[in-house]
């Protein structure tokens, strides 16, 4: 398995459930009964059904009743699941009361397990860790910031903006297409995104990336995330304005049409007249 990060442990989290559930079950195949076991995610339904072979009224109840409560926290929807600390509080205190001579396999599953989140804790940390320390050059003054800097800003080729650069990159962006047609055609053209700055043929390679809406939103103060929203609304309304335009120009032209068609008519409607005469 490969650990990306919090994701990832939430999804090892609910395998590591669907593990349990299989243990207290002990059931391989997912028939209908078990699916309904992991959607329902509810504890006492899981202790109600557990390996034929374990006494129910073993020395082990109250481990099954932790496991279960275990799986049940572990398979929740997304939201609602377990995270990865507390269950590994939890699997550690089970694997602790187990008596060993009744059900050594479920210690050893669990021991297992508390030693596999161990290892998803420790790579997510240093996943963090080496993210963090991850440094890129801010395209613009040439700095070495760190990529997890509030406030920089990177187009989807990872060509960073520090947090210093960004909002005056913005603003000046913003301002040039309020001062300049040709600019403000080019940025209708590009749907109102803010191109990446290495879109400049000043940069060698170029990119033709743009910043997304959501790392803009990230990067930015307030108010120029709101210009920049702004300048999109204006590029919707002046795209909605064009259109509008052509249909009236095209209505207008068709009138016209009509107007000399009927102009015509009448002429040749005098000619005849004129020439009865
Ligand atoms: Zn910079
Ligand atoms: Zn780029």
């Amino acid at each position: 398995m490969e650990f990306t990060g919090a994701t990832s442990a939430i999804r090892s989290v609910y395998s590591i459930g669907i593990t349990i559930l299989q243990i207290i079950a002990a059931q391989l195949d997912f028939d209908d009964d078990f699916s309904d076991l992991i959607e329902e995610a509810d504890a006492e339904e899981i202790a109600r059904r557990p390996d034929p072979r374990v006494p129910a009224n073993g020395p082990d109840l109250e481990t099954l009743k932790k496991l279960s409560a275990m799986a049940a926290a572990s398979v929740q929807r997304f939201s609602k699941r377990i995270q990865v600390m507390p269950l590994l509080r939890q699997a550690r205190e089970a694997a602790s009361t187990l008596s060993t001579s009744e059900v050594p396999a479920l210690k050893s599953e669990v021991e297992r397990m508390a030693a596999e989140l161990r290892r998803l804790r420790l790579a997510e940390e240093k996943a963090a860790e080496l993210a963090a320390a991850l440094t890129k050059r801010c395209e613009l003054c040439f700095d070495e910031v760190s990529v997890e800097q509030v406030g920089s800003l990177m187009c989807p080729n990872e060509h960073l903006i520090c947090s210093d650069c960004s909002p005056d990159m913005v603003r000046n962006f913003l301002e040039r297409i309020g001062a300049s047609d040709t600019m403000l055609d080019d940025h209708s053209s590009r749907g109102g995104l803010i191109p990446c700055v290495r879109h400049n043929p000043a940069f060698q390679p170029q990119c033709s990336r743009h910043y997304t809406d959501q790392s803009l939103a990230r990067a930015l103060p307030d108010e120029i995330f709101v210009g920049y929203r702004a300048a999109q609304d204006d590029v919707t309304e002046n795209r909605i304005w064009h259109q509008h335009n052509q249909r009236f120009q095209e209505e207008v032209s068709r009138m016209q049409r009509q107007l000399e068609g009927e102009q015509a008519t009448k002429r040749e409607e005098v000619r005849a007249v004129v020439v009865d005469l």
